[in-house]
């Protein structure tokens, strides 16, 4: 697999240990085997010429959902498809979500994830949904598997919720084990409330998905984790947080010394509300919905303040016939705005969007790769083999060209879907080549390593507790 060890040459090194001039030598062991300054070519070493590029650690996307059937429908992207424009836009690594449905065993659930991502082209590990009450022994036959992330949804009664009681235990026995919990927050019941209300007043349209999910009821929910993670004397992880309210209370408990983590969504960063109104506005249906402007200004103030740690997609397509279908088998379209499948692609676009911050001057350099690579990685157990470039990482690096101009469009895109929530939108700033464990798996837009090389990662404790 690594005929040759590569040297990286004349590049920028950017990582956990800071910005500097230095040339990287990938081993044959596909680890890092040297960062410093004017290295010499071995003999049978490939030399690359990085003049002008930023060598980074691969991104690290924990939130994403490849395969995923979700009613009458399954989102677009495989893990084949999905890991290869991951990889195309930069990032090497992936925690996908597995989801135990109620009365189904976990472990019958990971193994049915473990056979889906056999395809993948880049190292995954897995989160665990739970969506009832389960015995202490299964969270600790998931840890034994690798898995030392749980998640928790605190809306969807229909299917996904969990009551506060069922929280508060699991967030005990996942502490016990050294394994934390990551929740969905959004006040599930009250939103219920509303969803009715609006049917049963004929309001149907695509803008109700946002208006019955109110940014309040977002905010309610985060204070709700935290409290009940400062009763559980553990740290909890938000997924996808959306808006400036449901940002102030995670502020307000970290004030207070409790360790609530928020991720955020590209999405979150640069769309708002107003798509919803658009032609094609069941495309930008997702949850949390998108918010008004102002919010998008707070999550980047958030972001920069350090109350937001990670940014992660929530990868989740689906086609625009799937999703004028609807959730249910039917030809004549959705019934209403429930009936929408409801996610966005962003599994390729992440690294690109993110660094467009640092071109606007709202972030550092620095800021991009803790968000995208390092904070995840070390979250999420996956440190320090991955996130960084220090001497024994895996050589997960990218060679980043800050001058590089790639189109959002679907068509310039490689994700298995047919419309793109940025089009129109060019970058700039994307991957020349990308690395992964050493082997090169992308060049200029290109998908070039062997199918299937991805590896399922194992996942220690988060670094919360360590
Ligand atoms: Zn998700």
């Amino acid at each position: 697999m690594h005929p040759n060890a590569v040297l990286l040459r004349g590049g920028t090194v950017l990582d956990v240990d800071g910005e500097r001039r230095a040339d990287l030598r990938i081993g044959r062991d596909g680890r890092v085997a040297a960062v410093e300054p004017a290295l010499e070519p071995e003999p049978g070493e490939t030399v690359v010429e990085c003049a002008g590029r930023l060598l980074v650690p691969g991104g690290v996307d924990v939130h994403t959902h490849l395969h995923l059937p979700v009613g009458a429908v399954r989102v677009s992207d495989d893990f084949l498809t999905g890991t290869v424009a991951a990889a195309i836009g930069g990032t090497t690594t992936i925690v996908d979500y597995v989801t135990a449905y109620r009365g189904q065993d976990p472990m019958d659930a990971l193994a049915t994830w473990r056979g889906w991502a056999e395809p993948a082209c880049i190292d995954y590990g897995l989160h665990m949904t739970f969506t009832e009450r389960v015995p202490e022994r299964t969270i600790a036959a998931c840890v034994e598997a690798g898995i030392t992330s749980f998640k928790l949804y605190m809306a969807y009664p229909e299917l996904l919720q969990v009551d506060d009681d069922v929280i508060d235990e699991i967030m005990r026995a996942t502490r016990r084990h050294g394994a934390f919990v990551t929740l969905h927050c959004e006040n599930g019941g009250a939103i219920e409330a509303l969803r009715r209300r609006a049917l049963a007043e004929g309001r149907t349209g695509i803008l109700e998905h946002a208006r019955t999910r109110p940014a309040e009821l977002e905010a309610e929910a985060v204070a709700r984790a935290a409290a009940l993670a400062e009763r559980a004397q553990t740290s909890v992880y938000v997924v996808h947080l959306s808006s400036a309210p449901a940002l102030a209370e995670v502020r307000k408990a970290r004030e207070r010394g409790i360790d609530v983590i928020a991720e955020t969504c590209p999405q979150y960063l640069y769309l708002d509300t107003s798509r919803l109104s658009d032609p094609d506005g069941e495309s930008y249906v997702c949850t949390p919905p998108l918010r008004d402007p102002w919010h998008v200004e707070e999550l980047w103030h958030g972001i920069t303040t350090g109350a937001v740690q990670t940014v992660a997609t929530d990868h989740c397509p689906f086609t625009v016939a799937d999703r004028r279908a609807g959730l249910r088998d039917r030809t004549s379209g959705f019934a209403d705005f429930t009936e929408i499948p409801g996610g966005l692609p962003g599994i390729e676009t992440r690294m690109g969007l993110v660094w467009e911050g640092v071109t606007a001057g709202r972030i550092t350099r620095a800021d991009w790769v803790r968000l995208c690579a390092e904070a995840p990685a070390r979250t999420f157990g996956l440190w320090p083999a991955k996130g960084n470039l220090r001497v024994g990482a895996d050589a997960d690096v990218v060679a980043w060209d800050p001058a590089r101009d790639q189109s959002l469009d679907a068509e310039a895109l490689h994700m298995a879907v047919d419309h793109s929530p940025y089009h129109g939108m060019t970058v700039t700033g994307w991957p020349d080549l990308v690395f992964a464990r050493g082997e090169l798996v992308a060049r200029d837009g290109m998908y070039v390593g062997e199918p299937a090389r991805g590896r399922y990662v194992s996942r220690a404790q988060p670094a919360a507790f360590r």
